[in-house]
C-alpha cells in the first residue's frame, strides 16, 4: 500500500486529497495523511454564513473561462448551486482624486474592445485615450518590439498605452489580483494571454477585438457558489475518508531517506512514499532548504499580504454605492484601501432581501500596517476609509474581519524560468509535488487543476 503525505488543508491540498478518495474508491490501494496545522480545512477559502448574508472571507468566486472549478463543482454535486456573476451591471470604478471614476465598457483588464466608450469615458485623459487609439495603428511596430526575454507588467503596458493607463488601472488592477507591484510583477507569468496576443497581433486591442469579434457565446466572466464557496470545501471534505484529515497537526520537518519521505509534526515522525506539498510558499520553502537549498532559493519570493473587512447592511438604501461590482484604489492614493467588492450587486443572493453587502481591502503595505490591529480597529478603520469614497455609512448588522498574511506570492520578473527550473530539481528528489499557489497561477482554477493532476501523476 502506498502511504502518501499531503501537508497543508487549503484548496489545493484539499482538492489532492478528494482526487485520491477517489483513486481510492476505485480500488487504488492508497493511505492517505493530511496534517492541517490550523483548527479548520480550507485555508484562504472561508464563507461565513449569518443572518441571511453569504459572506466571503477570502475568495469570492472564479474566472468562469477557466473549467477546473466549475468541473469538481459539479463532480461534487453542487450543479444547482453554481450562479454567475451580473454581467450586466458590471462596472467597476477607480478613485482618481477622492472621486470614483467608471472604468469604460468592453474592458478587458486594461485593453479597451470598445472605443466609442472609452472615448465618452472621465476616467482617461485625451492624451491617454489617443494612447488607446494610436495602439492599434502601431501593431507592425509592436509586434517587432516584442523582447526575447520576460519582462515586467510595467514596461508591457507603458509600451502599449503609457504612464497614465499603468498607474490608473494597471497597477491597481493587477495589485488586487497578484498584490505585487507592476514593476517588479513578470507579464509572461501573470498576463500570459495578452502576451500571446501581442506576438499575434502587436496591437492587443485589435488582437482583443479580433478574438471576442470570433466567439460565439459570451459567458458571464465569474462563477461562484449560491451558498458560498465553503460549499466547495464542505463537499470535499465529506468525500475524503475522515480518518485521513488530522487537524491541528503542523508539519514542522522533512526529510528523504532511500525509502522515501519522513516527515514530522507535533505529534512524531512518520515515514510515507510521496509528499504532496500544499503549505503556503514560505513553508514550503522553509521545509525543503535543508534537503535542496537551490530549490529554496528559486521559492524565495516577495508575498503580500491582505486583510478582507466584509459589512452586512440591512437596509441598502441606507448604505448607497453606485451601480457595478465595485472600486480600485490606485497606488500613492490618499486611502489605505485597495479595493472595494459591492458583493450584492455582483451576485445575487448574498444578503437578505434589501440588504447591501460590502467586502473592502487592505494590501501590501497598508494589511501589514493594519495585520496587528484589533478587529474592532480594523472594522474602524475600514468604515472610515469607505465613508470618505462612498459617503456616511449606517452601523452594520455584521461586521466580518480575516487576516491573510503573505497570502499572494508575487510572481516576479523570470518567474517562469525560476519554476521550470524548480520543477525538474523536485523531480529529480523524486516522490515529492509542490502544490499551492506560489507556483504556476493563484486563482482556484488553477490550483484545482494543479493538485489533481499532481495526484493522477504520483498514483
Ligand atoms: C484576499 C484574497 C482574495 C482572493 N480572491 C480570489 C478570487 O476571487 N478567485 C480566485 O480564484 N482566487 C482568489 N484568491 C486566490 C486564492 O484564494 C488562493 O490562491 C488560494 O485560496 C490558496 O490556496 P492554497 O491551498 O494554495 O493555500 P492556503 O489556502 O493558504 O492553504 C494552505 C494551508 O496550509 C496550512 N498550513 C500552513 N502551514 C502548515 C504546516 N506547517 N503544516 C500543515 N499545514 C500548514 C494553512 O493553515 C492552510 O490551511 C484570493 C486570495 C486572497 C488572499
Amino acid at each position: 500500500m502506498k502511504r502518501i503525505a499531503i501537508l497543508g488543508g487549503g484548496i489545493a491540498g484539499l482538492a489532492a486529497a478528494y482526487e485520491l478518495a477517489q483513486l481510492s474508491s476505485k480500488g487504488i490501494s492508497i493511505r492517505v495523511e493530511l496534517f492541517e496545522a490550523s483548527p479548520r480545512l480550507g485555508g484562504i477559502v472561508e464563507t461565513i454564513r449569518e443572518g441571511g448574508f453569504v459572506i466571503e472571507g477570502g475568495p469570492d468566486g472564479w474566472v468562469s473561462e477557466k473549467p477546473w472549478a466549475r468541473e469538481l463543482a459539479v463532480e461534487l454535486g453542487l450543479e444547482e448551486e453554481l450562479i454567475y456573476s451580473n454581467d450586466d451591471q458590471r462596472k467597476t470604478y477607480v478613485l482618481i482624486d477622492g472621486a470614483l471614476k467608471a472604468m469604460p465598457d468592453g474592458m478587458r483588464m486594461m485593453v479597451p474592445t470598445d472605443l466609442a466608450a472609452l472615448d465618452a469615458s472621465e476616467l482617461f485623459s485625451d492624451e491617454a485615450k489617443r494612447a488607446f487609439h494610436c495602439e492599434v495603428g502601431r501593431a507592425e511596430e509592436l509586434r517587432k518590439a516584442v523582447p526575447e526575454h520576460d519582462e515586467s507588467v510595467a514596461e508591457f503596458v507603458r509600451r502599449h498605452f503609457g504612464d497614465e493607463v499603468l498607474t490608473k488601472i494597471g497597477a491597481p488592477l493587477l495589485s488586487g489580483v497578484f498584490g505585487g507591484d507592476v514593476t517588479q510583477l513578470s507579464v509572461r507569468a501573470v498576463m500570459a494571454p495578452f502576451v500571446a496576443l501581442e506576438r499575434e497581433h502587436g496591437s492587443l486591442i485589435a488582437g482583443l477585438q479580433a478574438r471576442e469579434a470570433k466567439a460565439t457565446k459570451k459567458t458571464p466572466i465569474f462563477t461562484t457558489l449560491r451558498s458560498g464557496l465553503g460549499a466547495l470545501i464542505d463537499r470535499m471534505v465529506a468525500a475524503i475518508p475522515q480518518e485521513w484529515i488530522h487537524l491541528n497537526r503542523e508539519a514542522n520537518g522533512l526529510e528523504r531517506d532511500s525509502q522515501g519521505w519522513l516527515v514530522r509534526t507535533s505529534s512524531g515522525v512518520e515515514h510515507f512514499d510521496a509528499v504532496l506539498l500544499a503549505t503556503p510558499l514560505h513553508v514550503a520553502r522553509a521545509l525543503l532548504e535543508p534537503i535542496d537549498s537551490r530549490s529554496a532559493e528559486l521559492m524565495q519570493m516577495d508575498a503580500s499580504s491582505a486583510v478582507v473587512v466584509g459589512f452586512g447592511f440591512d437596509d441598502a438604501a441606507k448604505a448607497p454605492v453606485p451601480s457595478g461590482f465595485g472600486f480600485l484604489v490606485p497606488p500613492d492614493s490618499n486611502s489605505l484601501l485597495l479595493a472595494c467588492t459591492f458583493m450584492d450587486q455582483k451576485f445575487k443572493d448574498r444578503v437578505p432581501a434589501g440588504g447591501r453587502l460590502l467586502r473592502a481591502f487592505f494590501g501590501g503595505r497598508s494589511a501589514e500596517r493594519v495585520l496587528g490591529c484589533g478587529n474592532d480597529e480594523i472594522v474602524a478603520i475600514a468604515r472610515m476609509e469607505l465613508a470618505r469614497i462612498l459617503g456616511p455609512l449606517p452601523e452594520p448588522q455584521i461586521s466580518v474581519v480575516r487576516r491573510l498574511p503573505f497570502s499572494l506570492p508575487q510572481y516576479a520578473v523570470g518567474h517562469l524560468e525560476r519554476m521550470a527550473e524548480l520543477d525538474e530539481r523536485i523531480r529529480g528528489l523524486g516522490g515529492l509535488w509542490l502544490l499551492g499557489n506560489g507556483y504556476r497561477g493563484v486563482g482556484l482554477p488553477d490550483l484545482i487543476r494543479d493538485a489533481r493532476a499532481a495526484v493522477r501523476a504520483s498514483c
